[in-house]
């Protein structure tokens, strides 16, 4: 292709409202237009690493048996009603009606669409296992899109859903999606790890994600430093470290600490560690409020709180009226001695003794308490309330916890009956008996990952993308060819010789200056450079470059193509 037919819109400066790499490189290589918050045309070259992303992502899916299907973006209020969640799915859903005063909504996803198809198209067992996907636009309303196409509104996503009459079938899918899933990630050539998750409001049970490693990630994953565990934050067990708990040695104080309402301001005050003291939060129960108590020093897990029955899901702290009246102070001020309320203690703050917590009046704090000697522990729940940090033990026991930032790309979960259930999605075994379908679903965020894998892949000078998803592997550079016949022939015969061979050249073919075209085809990121300047010529040879080497090499003109072959990496 050449730079002139591309639409190639370089910009030399910093977009002002993008924050991270990805979102800058990707205006300024042009590869995307910001059309409204969170929704963006793909130019030319963007859109050639959407399709290489989808190529790879179809090969696989088809060698593992997955068919393509294509269902629309808009979907009728009713199928979402059938299965509960034209209530349950908040503002991320666009709703709207037709002329008809009908609603509908615009697809976030296809749970729906599918078990309506698959209910009315499978008859019978043996139609089964069946795992059907599609590679479509999504919309939802974020509350926060940002980070460019990475959190959109208006996103391409690859979906699958398979459907089983057994447990075992679907597992047996679900291991070959998870195996899929790490084949494509390898072949685009990105650093990914699969990692246990939580299944979100999609609902079932067992759920991994794919992270593509990078410190701009929104989601925060653990790994074992010797094991295979693997985890996003949300969802890492956070075992208490194997100790007993020290006997008391203080004596239990109460000591004023006025306008100290932080644990970082109690901890100073009182010259403690944060990791001696206790924080207590107050969240909405099904039957009142519950009391929370963690080390100060930790981070209250929401998810894992809000899965303990009693709490109320999605997890919410109760306002400062309910606090008071429940305790009798303010929420800076409390402590679980003496509450009246349920008291869940998270399981490391079970473990400290002669600790620091609010006395629950205004004002005041305790000291020395110690769990048992002033407060039984037995009557309390114990439970894992918190976010592992780096250097827990590992839940599996191998080695401790490491944590890295992670862009989510891809999320297989086993889904179960929830949709079937819901939308009578039913076949007929072998005794002719009518069997609910068993479900899994398989997501991967298509246009995410072109930015994901810029987060994961650039330099100061641009984008280095993978071979595998570069928008063109090499780039074929004439320098002043508008004033030079011997040069433009010879670049314009090695732009033919390439395509013939089917490497899909870029020609950059602008009246440009050499430092220019330098500038641009290291922005948007091509892997090989090839340029044809007179010098060379003279010597009947080309330069080459790779990406980040850091000079160039001469090439004979006639050993051009091994030589590019040699060091393409597929
Ligand atoms: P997140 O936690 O990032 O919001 P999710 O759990 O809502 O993701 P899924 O419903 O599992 O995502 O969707 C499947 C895939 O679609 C995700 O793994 C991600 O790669 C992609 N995706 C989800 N939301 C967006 C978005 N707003 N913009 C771009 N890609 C997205
Ligand atoms: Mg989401």
């Amino acid at each position: 292709m050449r730079t002139t037919s591309l639409l190639l819109s370089t910009l030399k400066e910093d977009p002002a409202d993008a924050e991270i790499a990805s979102h800058r490189l990707m205006l300024r290589a042009g590869l995307i237009r910001r059309v409204s918050a969170g929704i963006y045309t793909w130019l030319p070259l963007g859109l050639r690493v959407v399709r290489r992303i989808e190529a790879i992502v179809r090969e696989e899916l088809e060698a593992s048996g997955a068919r393509e299907v294509l269902m629309p973006a808009v979907q009728p209020a009713e199928l979402w009603e059938e299965s509960g969640r034209w209530d349950q799915y908040g503002s991320e859903l666009l709703r709207f009606t037709d002329r008809h005063d009908r609603p509908f909504c615009l697809g976030p996803t296809h749970e729906e669409v599918i078990t309506d198809l698959v209910r009315r198209e499978v008859r019978s067992y043996k139609q089964l296992p069946l795992n059907l996907y599609q590679v479509q636009t999504k919309f939802r309303d974020e509350i926060r899109p940002r980070f460019g196409v990475m959190r959109a509104r208006e996103f391409i996503m690859k979906d699958a859903y398979s459907f089983h009459v057994d447990e075992a079938c679907l597992e047996r899918t679900y291991r070959e999606m998870h195996a899929c899933y790490t084949r494509i990630f390898q072949r685009l050539g990105l650093d990914f790890r699969p990692v246990l998750a939580d299944s979100g409001n999609i609902g079932g049970a067992t759920s991994h994600e794919f992270h593509v490693l990078a410190d701009a990630g929104e989601d925060l994953i653990a790994f074992s430093d010797a094991g295979d565990f693997a985890a996003n934050v949300e969802r890492a067990e956070a075992v208490a470290v194997p100790a007993e708990r020290a006997a008391p040695a203080a004596e239990l104080r109460r000591v004023a600490t006025p306008g100290a309402h932080t644990i970082d301001a109690v901890s100073t005050l009182l010259g403690v560690d944060a990791s001696r003291t206790l924080k207590t939060l107050l969240v909405a129960g099904e039957q009142g409020p519950i009391a929370l108590v963690l080390r100060g020093d930790h981070v209250l897990n929401e998810i894992k709180a809000a899965k303990i029955e009693g709490v109320a899901e999605p997890l919410t702290l109760v306002d400062e009226a309910t606090v008071r009246a429940a305790t009798g102070a303010g929420s800076g001020s409390l402590g679980p001695l003496g509450l009246t309320i349920p008291v869940i203690v998270d399981r490391s703050a079970a473990q400290v003794a002669d600790f620091v917590c609010g006395a629950n009046e205004d004002g005041f704090h305790l000291t020395g308490v110690n769990w048992d000697r002033d407060l039984p522990l037995e009557a309390t729940q114990i439970a894992d309330l918190r976010n592992v940090v780096d250097g827990d033990p590992s839940p599996d026991g191998a080695g401790v916890l490491r944590l890295r930032r992670g862009i989510e790309v891809g999320h297989i979960f086993q889904l179960g009956t929830k949709y079937s259930e819901a939308m009578k999605a039913q076949v007929q075994d072998e005794a002719g008996t009518a069997r609910t379908l068993l479900m899994g679903c398989y997501g991967i965020g298509i246009t995410r990952i072109a930015g994901a894998a810029i987060e994961q892949c650039h330099d100061a000078a641009g984008i280095v993308w993978p071979e595998a998803i570069a928008p063109f592997r090499v780039a074929v550079v004439p320098l002043n060819a508008h004033r030079n016949e011997k040069v433009r022939e010879a670049a314009d015969a090695l732009y033919a010789q390439l395509r013939e061979a089917g490497l899909d050249p870029l020609l950059d073919d602008r009246d440009e200056r050499p430092g220019v075209k330098f500038a641009d085809m290291e922005l948007i990121g091509i892997p090989h450079r090839i340029v044809v300047g007179e010098k060379s010529l003279d010597e009947d040879a080309v330069e080459y470059r790779g990406r980040t080497d850091s000079k160039s090499v001469k090439v004979p003109r006639n050993a051009v193509l091994d030589f590019l072959r040699e060091r393409f990496h597929g």
